[in-house]
């Protein structure tokens, strides 16, 4: 996989939404993030694919935190992580490894969200799996990748083997690291982000009671994946639950409104 992969103007998930719409609703996501005590001070990005087909990013700038992304200061960057666009703030191209190399041969992809949240980081630490004998857990069944730690995810060499690591999933477990979910859109990949923090969550509390864990069928687990696949593609789904979060949000810190 070293050529970027081809997009249209109709084939980009992003296809039919303005750019500005695009910048409010990923500001909303950051200020989520931030919101939902997701953040690890000015580290991490989440990004989204602009309309069209050119290779192009908003992202986060570098030194800002979540809290401080607005619609109006977020970069536009290439798969490279550099600007596109002049601005008055930097970019980091090392920290878009990642996110870089996701979007350039994922084509399905128009968001990717990595985080380093204690149960996420916790469970990554562990010589296991996420567990999927939980009722978030078992939506992720057969979704996930594993990717060893290399170090700071920063280098070029490493593009390849995260993006092998990755393959046609949409959750990557960054080995003793953190995690980055990718979906076709925003809110597909808030819901994704929720389920796999709360499926780490379940996950860390089970495992400090004594005794074992019911196992699933891995025909119940399954089926559950592919029941959250369904209602994923209900493009109506994700959206009205990442609108409500945004409007509790709103209420409560109404400086992000
Ligand atoms: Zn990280």
């Amino acid at each position: 996989m070293n050529t970027s992969s081809s997009i249209t103007a109709d084939s980009n998930p992003m296809a039919g939404k303005s750019e500005q719409e695009l910048r409010e609703q990923l500001a909303d996501f950051y200020h989520l993030v931030s919101y939902l005590g997701w953040t690890e001070l000015i580290f991490n990005h989440i990004s989204v694919r602009l309309p069209g087909e050119e290779h192009a990013y908003l992202v986060n700038p570098m030194g800002l935190h979540y809290d401080e992304v607005t619609p109006e200061n977020l970069l536009v960057v290439g798969v490279d992580g550099k600007l596109l666009r002049e601005s008055e703030y930097k970019p980091n191209p090392a920290g878009f490894a990642l996110h870089g190399v996701i979007h350039e041969h994922r084509p399905d992809v128009g968001c990717v969200a990595h985080t380093h949240t204690t149960p996420i980081s916790a469970i990554t630490m562990k010589d296991g799996h996420i567990d999927h004998n939980n009722f978030n857990g078992a939506q992720l069944y057969g979704r996930v990748g594993y990717h060893e730690f290399e170090g700071i995810t920063i280098y070029d060499t490493e593009r390849e083997r995260m993006l092998a690591s990755l393959g046609d999933k949409h959750v990557l477990v960054l080995r003793n690291h953190g995690v980055a979910v990718c979906e076709a859109d925003i809110p597909l990949t808030f819901f994704l982000l929720w389920t796999v923090q709360r499926a780490a969550e379940i996950q860390c509390a089970a495992a400090a009671i004594p005794g074992p864990n019911v196992q699933l069928p891995d025909a119940v687990k399954q089926k559950c994946a592919e029941d959250a696949q369904r209602l994923k593609d209900n493009a109506s789904f994700a959206t009205l639950l990442f609108d409500a979060m945004v409007r509790k949000m709103k209420r409560e810190r109404p400086e992000f409104a």
